[in-house]
């Protein structure tokens, strides 16, 4: 009994009740119109033409049979009434029956997938809050740990600014991430035709500094394929992979920039020589914070795990692809499929 009063008030059942209280009132209100028009046919049928032939008879036979006619024939009616309300009541609950469980069914359909966009809301909050403590928790053990000394020299107070400014840079790096993932959520973009090559262009400016840091080249061998896009939201996205591309890739290596004209698409890779992703971490690497073999990974590389999803995102959002095959120690290529201008 408990486990159906809290069933009542959850939101499937007030949903399933309004579908069935719809289907209900069409289904009564169909009866109730279609009983009063045939009681109403019943009640109007008049003498059969022809019937009494008065030539040959006296008018006292002939309004006696008569009488015994429009008796028959109303009491025919009032069974025919009786039956009709009989087979419309069972109608009803039949109707009753197969609603409920109708009603059931569509009302889960219904909230399904707003259940699902819910759970994945609170899972995104859960998870950035997650991230966003990391840091802050190391910047409160820092300044604690610097407060208990009762002279703290400079040099090393001037170091624990330092770490301390690290961790800001790190946590604005996030949070720039988490509102630009939020924004491609929402918004519609707006769409011309441009040039692969020119993103590619953009895009490279983008991580020059990364690149030459770590001594990588950036061969780039696009050409002027044009695509319906958004350039600004392309252009970041291919500098996602770029920057990927460099950060798990060794000193001295090189990273290759590619188009190519397929059908209704044109597609653009990006291909390095790096680390290379297992077949495992493959299949994740575009959901939101996930970082391959993590523990390796975080202590190397700087990341937070939303580049590829907003990436992602981005492409869905010009009904395109992002794909990537990779081989453990050989490298990666990411090949971004977006519709012809
Ligand atoms: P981040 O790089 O900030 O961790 P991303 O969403 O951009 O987040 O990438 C998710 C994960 O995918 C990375 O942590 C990394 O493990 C893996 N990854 C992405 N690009 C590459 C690449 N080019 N080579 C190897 N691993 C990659």
């Amino acid at each position: 009994m408990q486990r159906f009063t809290s069933f009542i008030h959850t939101a499937t059942a007030r949903l399933a009740v309004s579908y069935l209280a719809i289907i209900m009132l069409m289904s009564i209100g169909f009866s109730v119109v279609f009983y009063n028009a045939t009681v109403r046919e019943l009640g109007h049928r008049g003498p059969i033409p022809g019937l009494f032939d008065d030539r040959g008879s006296d008018n006292s036979t002939t309004a006696v049979r008569r009488q015994i006619i429009e008796d028959y024939l109303r009491v025919r009616a009032e069974e025919g009434r009786e039956a009709l309300l009989r087979r419309l009541v069972v109608l009803n609950v039949f109707a009753l029956a197969s609603g409920s469980a109708l009603s059931y069914y569509l009302s889960r359909r219904t909230l399904k997938p707003i259940e699902e966009n819910m759970a994945s809301q609170a899972q995104f909050v859960s998870d950035a809050s997650h991230e966003l403590r990391t840091p802050l928790t190391a910047m409160q053990t820092m300044n604690e740990v610097a407060l208990r000394h009762e002279t703290l020299p400079s040099k090393e107070a001037k170091e624990i600014i330092r770490n301390n400014i690290e961790e800001v840079i790190k946590l604005k790096d996030l949070t720039n991430g988490l509102l630009r993932l939020a924004r491609a959520d929402g918004t519609e973009l707006p769409k011309s035709a441009i040039s692969l090559q020119k993103i590619a262009l953009e895009a490279m400016n983008r991580v020059v500094s990364l690149a030459q840091s770590k001594n990588i080249s950036v061969e780039d061998a696009t050409a002027d394929v044009k695509v319906l896009g958004d350039m600004q939201s392309l252009t970041q996205c291919v500098a996602v992979l770029l920057d990927n591309a460099i950060k798990y890739s060794p000193e001295g290596s090189t990273v290759y920039l590619s188009s190519e004209k397929k059908g209704r698409y044109g597609y653009l890779r990006v291909r390095d020589e790096g680390s290379g992703i297992r077949l495992y971490d493959l299949r994740k690497i575009f959901d939101r914070f996930y970082r391959a073999d993590q523990s390796r990974n975080k202590q190397i590389v700087e990341g937070h795990g939303i580049g590829l999803s907003l990436a992602r995102k981005i492409v869905e959002k010009h009904s395109g692809e992002l794909t990537a095959v990779s081989t453990v120690g050989k490298g990666s290529t990411f090949t971004l499929k977006v519709p012809l201008a």
